[in-house]
């Protein structure tokens, strides 16, 4: 089998998940990844794009898809059997660090004299934490890592030393990699400055091709799939940009946040014209979703014409997302270019003023009047979601929520429209390191429970998503935080099937399984009071099936965020011929480029 010059891994969460008994809640409802988090990020699809572009192998192993999907999944002796010349290790949402650094620790015992690199937002926030671990090697910070982890990934694939003597010239040569951060011989850490961050994204590319060469490079098509159900339902991601003009408060993606970690001062857009050839090249393979990441109209409204212009025509079902309310027309322009669009809004509360607070700068009148034009215009499916654990929200506040959810159901339906639906789910289980709140958490009423890398890791083993959360506010505790997170999705669920968004066999088993949450939660905190420890083990051992039974889909059901498909979701015949195009063109400028 073809050997590699780097492996990207993606870790679960926690590493042995499949032994603990922790109870996650409703951390994931709203997203692909099951409450693993084993949806790598989007950046393993573009440094092995640009990696390989340039002359490298590189190979993803989704190690947190492989273990959910095979509970016999050996990953020591998987890992043995990888020889590359480095591992790369994503940290980017913080709920990896457990994860991510256990794995880190199996390569170093299985692979010694292998460098591990560890990159990401959140590895980015704690790099000198983890210069410092001895399975950590590099830390590429940033967020554009492409052309630093090429430079360094050639470095070592010639050869050159992990940890340098001071002043030697693979010192000099490691100094001269922007974003890196690395050790010497005497292990003392070097930053290097942070001068790595393109203002556009021209150069990168959101190229699945690559994902589906590899599959046929390493046969392994088990190790690449981005999470559990992705076969079954292949939504696809497509980046329009790095960076953020909001600054939601708790957001590890805001403006301020972007700027502290990364240097960047505003966002990095990707040319509309390549944004729609991104979306449709996943199109030749797949008949799954496209969610663009970011509003579309944050570049101004010559942009989002752009991209309408050049994506024109295109039927498969994409999603797009909103920020801010629209001008009038806009959907019009949307419906003309996508027929088969849905509409992503994270409204958060109800209550202007908690969303203010929160940072988003709308009104719920003035949102409400986009929502009707997007309606008007013909979107597939309308998604509002809101959000407990806010900053001026309290357990009343959030049953607020729900009584406008209510509202606008029966608004909608009483017209014979069911094509809104609202979602509520948790800020958790952490705020992202970087954020407004993060930072200055009294000054926007937020307690921290935990500050550092470690402290994070030791609260994901938490036994209940409770435990976990790594903050309060002043407007709820986190035991607050928890019933009111739990008794607003059971409201919610009634209400959407009291107005046909959801059929009645569905919300009567979300409502079990709510119910059944519940009582596991106040369970597992007697059991948490039981102040000897091998007795408080043992129970919370045998609490492990009813746990694991209760981990997926706590207050909606996943199946609640997915649009119908025309046809089955990865075509494999396109993908195929996408696989040999792709080989075809590649001779092809390999042999122009022979001298
Ligand atoms: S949550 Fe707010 S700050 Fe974060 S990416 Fe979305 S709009 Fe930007």
């Amino acid at each position: 089998m073809a050997s590699s010059d780097l492996v990207l891994l993606h870790a679960p969460s926690v590493y042995d998940f499949r032994g603990q008994s922790i109870l996650y809640g409703p951390v994931s409802d709203l997203v692909p990844s099951t409450p693993v988090f084993e949806m790598y990020p989007i950046g393993f699809t573009t440094i092995a794009e640009y990696l390989e572009r340039h002359g490298l192998r590189v190979r993803i192993v989704n190690l947190a898809v492989r273990m959910l999907q095979d509970p016999r999944f050996d990953v020591e002796r998987h890992l043995a059997n990888l020889n590359p010349a480095a591992f790369g290790i994503d940290l980017h949402w913080l709920p990896h660090a457990h994860g991510a650094i256990e794995i880190a620790r199996v390569v170093k015992r299985l692979h010694p004299r292998t460098p591990v690199i560890f990159g990401g937002f959140s590895s980015t926030y704690f790099h000198l934490d983890l210069i410092q671990r001895p399975e950590v090697d590099f830390v590429v910070r940033g967020d554009s890592t492409e052309g630093p982890m090429l430079t360094l990934n050639q470095y070592i694939a010639s050869g050159g030393a992990a940890h340098p003597a001071p002043n030697s010239v693979a010192a000099r040569t490691l100094a001269s990699i922007p974003n890196l951060v690395w050790r010497d011989t005497d292990n003392h850490p070097h930053v290097n400055p942070l001068t790595y961050s393109p203002d556009h994204l021209d150069d990168i590319l959101l190229d699945y091709s690559y994902v589906l060469k590899a599959v046929v490079r390493y046969r392994d098509l088990a190790s690449v799939i981005p999470f559990h159900a992705w076969m079954r339902y292949p939504i696809t991601a497509a980046l329009s940009v790095r960076g953020c003009r909001y600054n939601c408060a708790t957001c590890g993606g805001s403006a301020c946040a972007y700027n502290n970690l990364h240097g960047r001062r505003r966002p990095a857009y990707r040319k509309p014209e390549d944004l729609a050839n991104d979306i449709r090249r996943v199109g030749r393979f797949s008949q799954g979703p496209v969610f663009i990441l970011g509003d579309i109209r944050q570049a101004g409204d010559e942009y989002a014409d752009r991209f309408l212009e050049a994506i024109s025509g295109y039927k498969k079902p994409v999603f797009i997302e909103l920020f801010d309310a629209t001008p009038p027309g806009y959907f019009k322009k949307v419906a003309r270019a996508l027929p088969n669009f849905t509409v992503e809004i994270s409204l958060e509360s109800h209550d202007d003023h908690v969303r203010r607070a929160f940072g988003r700068p709308y009104t719920t009148a003035a949102i409400e009047r986009s929502m009707d034009e997007a309606l008007e215009a013909g979107c597939q499916r309308l998604d509002l979601f809101f959000m407990t654990g806010l900053r001026e929200q309290t357990y009343d506040s959030v049953m607020g929520t729900v009584d406008y959810c209510g509202l606008v159901l029966k608004r909608y339906t009483a017209a014979g429209d069911t094509r809104v639906i609202p979602f509520i789910s948790p800020l958790a289980p952490f705020v992202d390191p970087g954020s407004r709140v993060f930072e200055d958490p009294q000054r926007y009423g937020y307690r921290l429970f935990c500050r550092t890398l470690e402290e994070h890791r030791q609260a994901l083993l938490a036994p209940s998503w409770k435990y976990v959360l790594n903050y309060e506010t002043e407007w709820m505790n986190r035991d607050e935080i928890v019933a009111s997170t739990y008794e607003a999705g059971r409201r919610l669920n009634l209400l959407k099937a009291a107005h046909g968004v959801v059929e009645a066999p569905v919300a009567q088993a979300t409502d079990r399984r709510i119910a059944k949450a519940v009582a596991l939660s106040q369970e597992i905190d007697r059991v948490v009071a039981i102040t000897h420890p091998e007795e408080r083990r043992a129970r919370l051992r045998a609490l492990k099936p009813e746990v694991d039974n209760a981990n997926l889909s706590t207050v909606c059901d996943k199946a609640e965020l997915e649009v119908p498909l025309r046809q089955t979701g990865v075509n494999v015949l396109q993908a195929a011929h996408v696989v040999v195009n792709e080989w075809i063109k590649g001779l092809a400028r390999a042999s122009q480029n022979a001298p």
